[in-house]
């Protein structure tokens, strides 16, 4: 089972990612949403959860 370490710095780093452009389709731009219950950047368009952290 993939865990995804939740910090608690991660919704600042995640908000920095909001409105960026999705990196796997052209015309999606990323939003707050969660996957698996987790806190996560989702496409509007495609709906690919994109998580990064620094
Ligand atoms: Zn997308």
């Amino acid at each position: 089972m993939h865990v995804i370490e939740r910090r608690s710095n991660d919704s600042r780093l995640l908000s920095r990612l909001e409105g960026e452009e999705c990196q796997y389709c052209a015309s999606g731009t990323l939003e707050r949403g969660t996957y698996k219950g987790n806190l996560s950047m989702v496409c509007s368009a495609c709906e690919t959860p994109q998580i990064q952290l620094w």
